[in-house]
């Protein structure tokens, strides 16, 4: 298959919007937007506006998304729903022949997660895979690299600071679904699955040693603070440390001790600090990974390749994270 692909989009809010089009708009060689879809009519009416306002010619708009499962033209579907729809709807999607990518997390509880593992096995030849675009970022590949090529000798440590406010009036909080949330672990598991993510693709496996959990602020869902202590399968050890209710301090560090020298990445800074003392850093902005994520999903329906983003990955993301809620 090559050319353009036909992509439905299920869910028009918040990540469609403010994160998949302007990735998307810059992918106009590897997806023609045909049909978008909404609960509320007015949120899909006014998101094909703004895709045809771009693109000149404005996708067909539908409040039900068996339309888009219906329609022979659509070829793939992008799911950005409320997290306790993923499972139904990837799984009538992938029943209705359509490629699938879906936002993370994969589920909304571990067993609906192992339920899409099953349920994948029966499609061989229909790209699965779970939007978590932190995996496409470029920071975690150039610490593979400079770990790879010994610029900080033996990595022994690794310690993750994730410390944020979301106020009661942030514009995810404010969603009705994330408020009275039916998936298990609120924001550490909305928020905190992206930082799991990394840490697996950077060390691979994790193994939980130990890990506490609480709630702040039930405004904003039942956990929303986490820390953890996990060793990875060649024995280094590390923690992660999540908090989205933490007042007067903010702070997003990952840090990396080595025999040789230290990584640091927080604000897309990466610093390299050696034992003479040199210090060198590297500016890895980026766009959050989205594009390259779209990418992947392109060259995998195209390619007949596997993504880089797998169910797989994510249920292991998932299934990390709510153990660590579990107290
Ligand atoms: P959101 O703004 O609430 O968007 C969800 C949309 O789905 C809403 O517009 C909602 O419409 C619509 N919807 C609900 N039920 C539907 C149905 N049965 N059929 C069609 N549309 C339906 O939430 P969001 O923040 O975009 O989050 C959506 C997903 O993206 C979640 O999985 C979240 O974890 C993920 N996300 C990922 C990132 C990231 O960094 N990768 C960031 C944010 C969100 P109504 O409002 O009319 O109900």
């Amino acid at each position: 298959m090559s050319g353009r692909v036909k992509l439905g989009i299920i869910g028009c809010g918040i990540a469609a919007n403010d994160l998949h089009w302007p990735a998307l708009k810059n992918l106009s060689d590897c997806f023609e937007i045909v049909e978008v879809c909404n609960r509320s009519p007015a949120k899909a009416l006014s998101f094909a506006k703004l895709i045809g306002s771009s693109t000149g010619k404005e996708p067909a708009c539908s409040t039900d998304y068996q339309n888009i499962l219906a329609n022979p033209e659509i070829a793939a579907v992008n799911i950005a729903l409320p997290v306790e729809l993923n499972a139904p709807v990837i799984r009538d999607s992938l029943r209705a022949g359509k490629h699938v990518i879906c936002e993370k997390p994969l589920a909304e509880n571990l067993n609906s997660a192992a339920a899409l593992l099953d349920l994948e096995k029966n499609f061989p030849h229909q790209v699965a895979m779970v939007a978590e675009n932190v995996r496409y970022r470029r920071f975690i590949g150039r610490i593979k690299e400079l770990i790879a090529n010994g610029s900080i000798g033996r990595p022994y440590l690794v310690q993750w600071r994730h410390l944020t406010k979301i106020e009661d009036d942030n514009k995810y909080a404010q969603t009705s679904w994330r408020k009275n949330h039916v998936y298990q672990g609120g924001f550490i598991t909305d928020a905190g699955v992206h930082d799991v993510a990394a840490l697996h693709d950077l060390l691979g496996p994790l193994e939980l040693l130990s890990s506490f959990s609480d709630c702040v602020n039930p405004a904003i869902g039942s956990t929303d603070c986490m820390m953890c202590h996990f060793v990875s399968q060649s024995g280094l050890h590390g923690s992660l440390s999540l908090g989205f209710s933490v007042v007067a301090h903010e702070q997003n560090q990952l840090i990396i001790l080595g025999s040789a020298g230290t990584l640091t990445f927080e604000h897309n800074l990466l610093t390299l600090k050696k034992a003479d003392d040199s210090i060198h850093e590297e500016d890895l902005s980026d766009d959050w990974g989205f594009e390259a994520e779209f990418r992947d999903f392109y060259q995998a329906i195209t390619q007949g390749k596997k993504p880089h983003s797998t169910f797989a990955k994510a249920y292991a993301d998932l299934a990390f994270i709510l153990a660590c809620t579990v107290n």
